[in-house]
Parts: structure tokens; sequence; C-alpha cells
């Protein structure tokens, strides 16, 4: 038995009632045979907690639960009818009781006073779930594929949990950090780092370049550190495929750790994993891997809240915050050894309030380095503000409204889908636009139906609107799900519409066969929001290219309207940028510069330096930069 399990059960002074003793990854878990022990410690386990600090759970042994039965008929005669109960799930080895309802204030009680009388009646531990607004099949998917392997979760749960805490007594002297740059320094796309202590190693993102050519798409992995077998975790920033593309391929390959990141991060990376599998399938691709290895992939992901402090290795401890730049966007506080240093991945970030969220958090309670994105890091990148752009895409609506036409806005799926969505319900709502459809294609509705699982992500405005099914403004009228072939002709060859379709870069895609439709018309419209990759068609058509080549033989005509409106990036602008490292408390030593084209990285670098004198690197890929 580990260490640290000996020292918890030394704390219970008869700990025969204790039956079992395991880890969930960082945290402890004990199972009683004993009714009288489960509901009554007298705070033991809140004393131990208290002097091991670590988090320590008590849960009813297997075999003093309720049938399941019995026990889900009670729940539903206990929790009252306008808590819209929906399903009741077993976790049966780890005796949790999963009850799925439309408001989880009602079923919980007041006080958690339901849920005390659920504990005490049937000695299973109730936990409580939001029921998505939008059904969404992939959320279901998920849950399943989570629910099936109970088994399996439970041994790997402790499997890391050995990791972590193994020679949990030994003195630990961490005496340097280092960095690999596998990709994305001074370039944006196939984020992926390696960091390593002498006990452990760490990879943050793993992601691809869709829209670079074969050589450049992929993180460089065949390196000599890095070594898939001696991989400790894998810590996701967020579900954008520059980000995670490549997740499900380190599955493939082999690997079995944990992947820690948020609720909504571990879906969507999912879902989008799964749709660059169809995209590929479509175009009579190969891909690198399959659905077996995205399953693999939810299998093993560890999910987090927002400033949940969790170990994950002997001598590594993490935090997510809010990066403000998707749903359940995270920027990744390290602190490595024991107050040796600390360190912040900021993924993508965006330092001003959203529709949607609010913007990055700046307070640590300890720093030191910063590795940052520099998307829009150059001198110039500050488009217009938020509102400009709002006020501006109101207006492209209207006009092309008026002249019967279409407009097509090629979006992530992921982000400025459900930016744009609230933009226009808001703008509908106060009716500054008549009642237009806005078709939502495929993919980007399942990412919408997402969204509305977890309304906690968002900022307060959009949170409450959720909770009141009237007001949820993903529910509106307005908005029309496009599933089909059948249903895309429909919407190319009917009315004045707003078209929401991916790839953002329209690199592949529904939003390529949109647009081939309607370039021939100068009554459409196509809007870019998106961050447009140097190869991408969206590159092409912003500089101006009336003439594309979409193959061998087939040359489009650019006649619509093109956009570009920057404003509604998820990435801070320059300006907010450098708000952001000034509003860094406590500011940190050493700022280190990724995820931009490689004049941004060094432009902000320079202007960093000046400004704040602090010491700043823009690393090259492949490059090591050893931190301490
Ligand atoms: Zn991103």
């Amino acid at each position: 038995m580990p260490d640290i399990l000996k020292e918890v059960l030394k704390f219970i002074p008869d700990n025969t009632v204790i039956s079992d003793s395991v880890f969930e990854g960082a945290n402890i878990v004990l199972y009683t045979k004993s009714k009288e022990f489960f509901l009554n410690n007298n705070g033991l386990i809140k004393s131990i907690v208290d002097s091991i600090k670590k988090r320590v759970e008590l849960r009813p042994d297997p075999s003093i639960t309720m049938d399941r039965e019995k026990a889900e008929e009670l729940i539903r005669k206990l929790i009252p009818k306008d808590a819209g109960l929906d399903q009741v799930l077993f976790d049966v080895q780890r005796s949790i009781v999963v009850i799925e309802a439309d408001k989880p204030g009602v079923a919980i009680g007041k006080n958690g006073e339901l849920l005390r009388q659920i504990k005490e009646k049937t000695l299973w531990v109730p936990e409580v779930r939001r029921t998505p607004s939008i059904k969404s099949k992939l959320i279901e998917n998920i849950r399943a594929v989570l629910y099936e392997n109970n088994d399996y979760r439970k041994k790997f749960l402790h499997k890391i949990g050995k990791r972590i805490y193994d020679g949990w007594t030994k003195e630990r002297r961490s005496e340097w950090i280092r960095v690999t740059f596998l990709g994305a320094a001074r370039h944006v796309g196939r984020s992926c780092i390696l960091l390593q202590t002498p006990e452990s190693k760490v990879l943050l993102d793993c992601g691809v370049d869709i829209a670079a050519n074969d050589e450049d798409q992929f993180p460089i992995l065949d390196v000599p550190e890095f070594n898939l077998s001696q991989l400790d975790a894998v810590v996701l920033s967020h579900a954008h495929l520059d980000h995670s593309g490549l997740l499900s391929y380190l599955f493939k390959m082999g690997y079995r750790g944990p992947v820690y990141c948020t609720l909504p991060t571990r879906d969507i990376t999912a879902l989008l994993a799964l749709d660059f599998i169809s995209i590929a399938q479509k175009d009579a691709r190969d891909t690198i891997f399959s659905s077996t290895d995205v399953k693999e992939m939810v299998k093993h992901t560890v999910v987090l809240e927002y400033e949940e402090v969790t170990d994950i290795t002997p001598d590594i401890r993490i935090t997510l915050y809010n990066a403000g730049h998707v749903l359940g966007s995270a920027m990744v506080h390290i602190h490595i050894g024991n107050g040796l240093h600390n360190l912040l991945y900021s993924g993508d970030v965006n330092y001003e309030n959203s529709n949607l969220l609010h913007k990055a958090v700046t307070k640590f309670p300890r720093l030191e380095t910063v590795i940052m994105e520099a998307t829009y890091g150059g001198k110039d990148d500050n488009p217009a503000t938020r509102q400009e752009c709002e006020d501006e895409l109101i207006r492209i609506f209207k006009e092309t409204y008026e002249k019967r036409g279409k407009v097509l806005i090629p979006v992530l799926g992921v982000g400025r889908a459900q930016e744009i969505m609230l933009i226009v319900e808001k703008a509908f709502r106060n009716k500054l636009l008549p009642e237009i459809p806005v078709y939502v294609q495929g993919m980007v509705w399942d990412v919408t139906a997402i969204h509305t699982a977890y309304p906690d992500f968002f900022n307060i405005n959009v949170r409450r609107a959720i909770f009141h099914k009237d007001q949820n403004p993903f529910l509106s009228k307005i908005f029309k799900h496009i599933a089909s072939q059948k249903e895309m002709q429909e919407v190319i060859e009917g009315g004045p519409c707003i078209i929401l379709a991916t790839s953002g870069m329209m690199t592949g895609g529904a939003s390529v066969e949109y647009f081939k439709a309607l370039a021939d018309s100068d009554r459409n419209a196509v809007v870019l929001v998106s961050y447009q990759g140097p190869t991408s068609l969206g590159r092409r058509l912003e500089n101006g290219d009336k003439e594309i080549r979409m193959s061998e033989n087939e040359i489009i005509k650019v006649k619509l309207n093109v956009y570009t409106l920057k404003g509604f990036s998820g990435h801070s602008s320059r300006d907010q940028l450098m708000d952001f490292v000034n509003m860094l408390d406590p500011k940190p030593k050493k700022i280190i510069l990724v995820h931009g084209e490689s004049s941004k990285c060094l432009d902000l670098a320079s202007s960093i330096h000046k400004q704040f004198r602090i010491e700043t690197i823009a690393p090259r890929t492949l490059d090591t930069v050893r931190i301490r």
C-alpha cells in the first residue's frame, strides 16, 4: 500500500471500518462498510484533510448501497417535479449516483437538504448534473463511454495516484526545469510544449496546423527528449485543433496516461477530432487516427474545474484559470517542486470581455515565468473594437438582406460561431435586424449544444439567460440546424440568410462548399472573422484575390463581397496583450512568446522588454529553454 494511504489510515482509530482506500487521481477515497461511520464520522475526514492537505473523500462500500431499482424509485419520489428530473445513473464501483435535472438547484434542495436525505436513505453518494438544453448525441456518447468503462476508470485513476504519491515521504529536490517547443514557436498552429524536470515529463497541448504543408502540419515528436512511454501527463489548454488535434494520435501510438482539461474542453476536443476524421473520409484522405483512439482519449481524460489545484506528478501541481478565449479554455498555472518555480502557460488568451465569456484572469498566487501567445502581437495588430465590429456586422447583414443575398461566415465551430450567434440574437431581439434565418451548419450546432450543457463557464449574463429556458439565446427561433446535404442545397437555393459553417480558414468543410456556390454573385457576402493562415483560402480572399484555383480544372471567380472583421477574435489584440502583461499579478521575471508569426513574436518580445523591464524570449520550434 502506498505510504500516504497508510498514513491516512493511521488517523482512523478503528480502521477496520475502512474496507478499501484508493486514489482517484490526486484525491484519496476511502470506502466503508459501516453505515454509522459513513453518515456520522464527527469531522474525522475533515481533520485528515486539514492535516495532510490533500482531498480525502469517504464513500459507502458498494456492498452496503441500496438496490439500484429501489434507490432510483426513492430518488424520483424525493425530488420535486419542477426540478425536471431526467436520467438517474449509477456508477456502481464508486458508489456514486448521478442525477440529471433541468434545474439542479431544485434537485439539490435548500442547503443541500434533498441530497442529504438521498445519501442517508440510499447510501449512495449523489451528484447532480444539468441536462443540456439542446440534446447532444456526442455528450451522451461521451458519458456512455465513461459509464461503460467505470471499472477501467477506477483502476486508471488509482494508477495515476500511485505515480503522483510515489515516494511521498521522500525529500524532493528538483534542480532544473526545461521547456522544449515541439511546435508553435514563431508559428501559429501545432502547439506542443514538453516540460521536463528531473522527476516529470509533461506535454502542454498537442495540436496540428491544418492549413500548413505536410511537413509543418504536426509537432516534431521524433526528438531525443520526447519518449511517449515516459510521458507522465498531457495538459490541454483548450479544444481548438491547433492545440488538441494530435492528441488522439498519441493514444494510437500507445499513450495511456492522463489528459487534464476542463469538461467543455474534453467534449469539444472529442467532437473536433471526430469531425476531423469525417472530413478526411469525405475527401478520401487517410487519417492518422481513428474513432477508437478518440474513445481512448476520452477514457483517459481527467477533468478539472477552474482554480482547482491538483498534483499531476510527484513534483508538478497545476491549476487551470479562465483564459477568456473559448468555452472551457484555460491558462495552465504550473507549480514545480516545493516552491521552486511557478510557470504560467497562457494557451490562447483573450483579455477582453466578450458576449460569451469573461476576460482572462491575471492574478495568481505566485508567478516567475510566463509562456504567452502572440497571435496578434505585431505593432499594428489593433483591429477595430468589438463594438465597432458588431455594428459593422449588423450593417453587412442588413445590406445583404436588402439585396436578397446571403452572408457566409466561415467559423472555427467553437467560440466565434457562438459569439456571432449571440450578436445576431441580440440584434434580432432588440429589433435592429429583421428575422433573417441563421443556418448553423452540422458540427457548429453540436458544439453549440455542448455550450448549453456547461453554462457555468459563460460570463454571468449568458449564464443567467440560460438558466431561464425562455431567455436562452441559443434556443431562439432564428437558428436552424443544417444537418444533411439536401438541407444544405435548400439553403443555397433559398432566400436571404446568414450561414455559419466550418472551417474558419476555409481549408475544407462546408464553408468551402458554400463559398463555391455563393462566389458568383455580388449580392452575397463572406465575412472573415477568424485568423487566416498564410496559405489558406481565407487569406487569399483577405488579400483580394479575384480568381481562386480550387483544383486542376476548377477556377472560381470571386464576385461576392469580402469583409474582414477581426474584432470578434478570441485572441487579445496587441494592446490587450500589453494590458494583460501589465495587469499580471505578481509581475513575472521572464516571458516567453510563442503562437505568433516570427515578426509578431519578436515585436511583442521587444515591446514587453522595453515597457515592463521583463526579460523576454521568442524561441524557434525545437528550441529548449532552461527556465530554472
Ligand atoms: Zn484557440
